[in-house]
């Protein structure tokens, strides 16, 4: 199975999240909180459309000379967001294109981001070929981990999957 940036996401947030998505567990659409950092996704894509780029399966917000820009909708998981950028990066260096990530924030009820940079080391790189073998094993699974039961499930598009 070919991981994607949205698997390494949820491997990041929730394992249970990575094996459901990727078995096609699609609930995504049922969620507010979904469809409104999908809303706040376009309109960001919108603003950035200039740089907007798309290689292979992997769709980047935008790309200048010296970053590679990811929008995020909240700063509630950090790293996720960070080892789906570092992902993107290698993507885009396996490509001969090299660039440093920033990753911007929405910050609530102000027009600003929040700004985090990252670069793809040589130790990071090594650390994501481990994550994306843990993340094989984690999806081709026969069934997935048990809940979590963490007050991070509130918010998840899988809540009545997994409780009700
Ligand atoms: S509701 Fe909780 S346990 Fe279920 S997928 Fe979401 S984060 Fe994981």
């Amino acid at each position: 199975m070919k991981v994607t940036g949205t698997m390494i996401n949820y491997f990041f947030h929730c394992h249970r999240q990575c094996w459901l998505f990727s078995n096609k567990f699609n609930m995504e659409d049922n969620s507010e909180n979904v469809r409104i950092g999908k809303i706040l996704h376009e309109i960001e894509e919108r603003k950035a459309r200039k740089g907007e780029v798309s290689i292979e399966s992997v769709k980047v917000d935008k790309i200048t000379e010296q970053f590679l820009v990811e929008f995020k909708k909240s700063d509630a998981d950090v790293n996720a967001a960070k080892w789906q950028l570092l992902y993107y990066l290698k993507v885009l260096k396996s490509k001969g294109i090299n660039r440093r990530g920033k990753l911007m924030f929405a910050e609530k009820n102000k027009q600003t981001h929040k700004v985090i940079v990252y670069d793809l080391s040589v130790e990071l790189e090594k650390e994501l070929e481990s994550v994306l073998q843990q993340i094989e094993v984690c999806v081709t699974k026969d069934v997935p981990e048990l809940p979590l039961k963490d007050k991070k499930c509130k918010k998840c598009a899988y809540f009545d999957y997994c409780y009700i």
